[in-house]
């Protein structure tokens, strides 16, 4: 185990399932390695579709059982027409105007219904649509509905009914963030006592997790190469001002997607009022739309005052090279 801290070796034991969650990132990827490592690939690997992917991560999360050896990864997807049913009736019933906290407008009722309720099967857009907003830091509800609740209900549950306990490896490190230093190894799901939450990466480093790629000569995923800090929703709302100018420089198309959604889901909030990144993004002190997000991520400056447009940022996209290394990812 040359440069991995040691881990105690996973016991399996009769009706108790492994299920590793892959998320396409470097440590989602080398939990699973791990996993097949510790359990000679008798595990189950899923990974929760948020509908807000970049082709490379749908694509890495494809191949990997055709580059490890190991299970191939089943993809679950939440679905959210009864949440857009439901909106739908609510305000039909008239209930949306009577309330007495924040009412809607008769006229508000009557431009949203007409805007229609089809879902359309983006889940991280019929999510916000369903809800009139998107999630911010503070409410980051994707995680909880597009990841949690949809791995719980379509991944575990079915393995519960058929008598398993299961056990849910999860990548993460306690040198990612505070926060996450604070997880434990392991802790039962709140939510179900039948699923044990398994951290087996907790005291790596991110030279650990690079190891196990290379022992496995298996490459990460091609977005780290390109720049990008990490690996998740494209963009995530919590993307930092590199991520944002990366995206907006390499992938062009996801700000068009995010533009659209955000027209979207403004047509359906109750204010008219809705954007992908909060403005503390920014530091704004109104809601900024994503073009406005993208101007600012060419800004040399910090959050608040980025106002010198950085042509540097323009004329030279980092290489692979760059953003690879200075990760020490890579060799
Ligand atoms: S990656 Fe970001 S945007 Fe996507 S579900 Fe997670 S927190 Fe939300």
């Amino acid at each position: 185990m040359v440069g991995l801290i040691p881990i105690p070796p996973f016991v399996p034991r009769e009706n108790v399932r492994p299920v590793v969650s892959v998320s396409g990132g470097k440590d989602s990827t080398a939990t699973y390695l791990l996993c097949l490592e510790q359990t000679g690939g008798d595990f189950d690997a899923v990974f929760a579709d948020t509908g807000n992917e970049h082709p490379y991560t749908y694509e890495y999360v494809a191949r990997l059982h055709e580059r490890t050896g190991g299970p191939k990864v089943q993809v679950v997807k939440a679905d959210f027409s009864r949440e857009l049913a439901r909106k739908k009736a609510y305000l039909e019933s008239g209930r949306a105007t009577a309330r007495t906290e924040r009412p809607w407008t008769e006229e508000r009722v009557h431009e949203v219904l007409a805007m229609g309720f089809e879902p359309t099967r983006i889940p991280f857009l019929d999510l916000c649509r369903s809800k009139g907003l998107f999630p911010s830091r503070m409410r980051a509800f994707c995680s909880q509905f597009l990841k949690r609740v949809v791995l719980l209900e379509q991944a575990h549950q079915p393995l519960i009914d058929a008598g398993y306990n299961v056990v849910s490896w999860q990548g993460i490190r306690a040198e990612e963030s505070r926060k996450r230093s604070c997880y434990p190894m392991w802790e039962i799901l709140p939510e179900s006592e039948s699923v044990t939450v398994y951290r087996p990466l907790m005291g790596w480093t991110v030279e650990d997790v690079a190891a196990m790629h290379k022992r496995h000569s298996v490459p990460l995923n091609p977005l780290y190469s390109m720049g990008f800090s990490r690996v998740g929703c494209m963009p995530c709302i919590q993307s930092n001002k590199q991520d944002i100018r990366l995206m907006a420089l390499l992938c062009p198309e996801h700000v068009k997607k995010v533009r659209e959604w955000e027209m979207l889901v403004r047509s359906v909030a109750r204010q008219g009022v809705s954007t992908f990144f909060h403005q503390s993004t920014t530091g704004s002190d109104a809601p900024v739309r994503i073009d406005e997000v993208v101007r600012w991520s060419m800004t040399r400056r910090g959050t608040s005052s980025g106002r010198q447009f950085d042509l540097l940022a323009l004329a030279e996209p980092p290489t692979s090279e760059v953003c690879v290394y200075a990760g020490g990812l890579c060799e």
